[in-house]
């Protein structure tokens, strides 16, 4: 049984829940998810790969570090442990990933600028490539942020023309698009394979 733990902080985490179950139910393995709130959560749940959802960093930011939750530091220490923790970040996940702003190094060795795409493509769906599923897959950006700079050992993984928009480092994934809310659970069911390799 695999646990993955979701992180509840604010954003769109139900769907990512569905798109969890969908994925296990795909790959045929068996998973529990967690719910994580606080850094005693992530203690007791001890799980083999994390999924960070999208929503607004900045109130991620102030509801994961405030002391009654103590969650971001105690997620940012877990994923730092172990590069090949499996990790999935989306949009205000990838950013946080990229930018902890904790004093200490990136998590997903990439720049990235918040809302990048300009209020007049708030949110808009396009199919993009994945080089980590090996096909197209339904890209859905909500005022979606951009990946500005990679540095090794982070490498593209997913691309939107030529820009990329999903970034790979150990078993870390930071998806500027929101891969729970198409009906494809490709880059879900990756994460779960990749915990079941790992803790094999
Ligand atoms: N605009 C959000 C932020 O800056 C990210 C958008 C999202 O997660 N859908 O945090």
């Amino acid at each position: 049984m695999l646990r993955i733990g979701l992180v509840m902080l604010q954003g769109a985490r139900h769907v990512h829940m569905a798109a969890l179950r969908a994925a296990a139910e795909s790959a045929d393995i068996e998973i529990e998810i967690h719910e994580l709130r606080k850094a005693s959560d992530l203690e007791s749940a001890d799980p083999h790969a994390l999924v960070f959802p999208g929503g607004e960093s900045t109130t991620m930011r102030l509801t994961g570090n405030d002391p009654a939750s103590g969650l971001l530091p105690a997620l940012f220490a877990w994923i730092r442990a172990d590069s090949t923790r499996p990790v999935l970040g989306t949009c205000a996940g990838a950013i946080l990933l990229c930018d902890p702003q904790d004093g200490g190094d990136p998590l997903v060795a990439a720049e990235i600028d918040r809302n990048a795409f300009g209020r007049q493509v708030d949110s808009f769906q396009s199919a993009l490539e994945s080089a980590l599923l090996d096909r197209q897959f339904p890209g859905v950006f909500i005022r979606a942020p951009r990946f500005t700079n990679l540095s090794a050992p982070a490498q593209a993984i997913a691309m939107l023309g030529e820009e990329v928009v999903g970034v790979r480092e150990g078993n870390r994934l930071a998806l500027t698009f929101h891969p729970e809310l198409s009906e494809d659970a490709g880059f879900h069911e990756w994460l779960l394979r990749t915990a079941k390799e790992v803790t094999a």
